[in-house]
């Protein structure tokens, strides 16, 4: 019989990371990252119900995003406070193992106003507690005692407004300068010149964000990660792939005027699906496109025409003739 100890100490330490948190508290990042991208996919072909009224969302995709993208942004806030407090030497060992997050947050704050930690680097702690606090207890909500969850709405609003702004002040720190490989993958840039994170958070900075242009951004940002250029270009017999799988989607269209270059991967694998069974007159409109390269996929429902928002960045007219 296998030795069940045997099994748990058959392990290995990942050296070369100075500080093996970091590795931890970055994928977390990631994840929390990437799930908040995806809650647009998961909800797209309802999307006009739920941006206009912002009715409850019971789709188990959904839920499974929301969930994943609140415990993974406590989690990774949780390892970083941890980890700035035993850098600076103001905890040791033992309390690293019994801090949790309040009890972390509490002990940077009380040192920042104490002037013990470097005011101007970790000020913003401060600055955003009561966002940290609640968003802690909507993870303990969530990891121990109900189903209850935010509208999609706010949800969209609080991770835009407040938790990406924060993100970018740990991120910005000179001890996590280098790791952005991390959680951003080797992508950071979008063919197209657009950095989905960054624009977000603007979006945010307005009174009331449209939903549907924080929507578009969103899906840029979750099929940029489903496509890693790595050291050079995507390989050419996957970008042949890709441009072969469309072009045999448009095959009964007698022009190419369907198949467009991704905004993401810069493939010209983008599909545009007319419908011609809506409308009395059957004049065709555009229904979905989607990428067979990366996956960017949008749905025309509750989303407008984005290309006269963006037209600095070359946006396509995704919907119109
Ligand atoms: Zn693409």
């Amino acid at each position: 019989m296998i030795d069940i100890n045997k099994l748990f100490n058959d392990k290995y330490k990942k050296e070369d990371m100075k500080k093996p948190i970091n590795l931890i508290a970055f994928l977390s990042l990631k994840n929390a990252v990437v799930s908040y991208f995806s809650t647009y996919k998961s909800i797209k072909d309802i999307a006009d119900n739920i941006f206009e009224s912002s009715t409850a969302i019971f789709i188990p995709n959904y839920i499974e995003q929301y969930y994943e993208t609140i415990i993974h942004f406590q989690h990774f806030f949780e390892l970083i406070m941890k980890d700035i407090l035993k850098e600076n030497n103001k905890i040791d060992t033992k309390e690293l193992n019994e801090l949790g997050f309040i009890t972390a947050l509490e002990k940077i704050i009380d040192l920042v106003k104490k002037n013990e930690l470097k005011k101007d680097k970790y000020e913003f702690f401060y600055k955003n507690e009561k966002v940290l606090r609640k968003l802690n207890t909507k993870r303990n909500d969530l990891w121990h005692r109900e189903s209850v969850f935010l509208k999609y709405k706010s949800f969209d609003v609080i991770i835009g407004k407040y938790i990406f702004p924060i993100v970018n002040e740990i991120v910005e720190l000179p001890e996590y300068k280098g790791l952005d490989r991390l959680w951003r993958g080797t992508n950071r840039k979008l063919h197209s010149g657009i950095e989905p994170f960054n624009e977000i958070i603007l979006i945010c900075k307005s009174k009331n964000p449209h939903l549907d242009k924080l929507a578009f951004f969103k899906e840029l940002g979750r099929a940029s990660y489903n496509y890693e250029r790595g050291f050079g270009e995507l390989k050419p017999d996957f970008v042949k792939r890709a441009e072969n799988i469309a072009k045999n989607e448009v095959k009964e269209s007698p022009t190419n005027e369907n198949i467009m270059l991704c905004p993401v991967c810069g493939v010209k694998s983008l599909v545009r699906y007319e419908d011609v069974t809506r409308d009395i007159d059957c004049q065709p409109y555009i229904r979905d496109i989607k990428c067979y390269s990366c996956t960017f996929e949008l749905h025309y429902k509750g989303m407008r025409n984005l290309k006269d928002f963006y037209k600095e960045y070359g946006i396509l007219d995704f919907w119109l003739n």
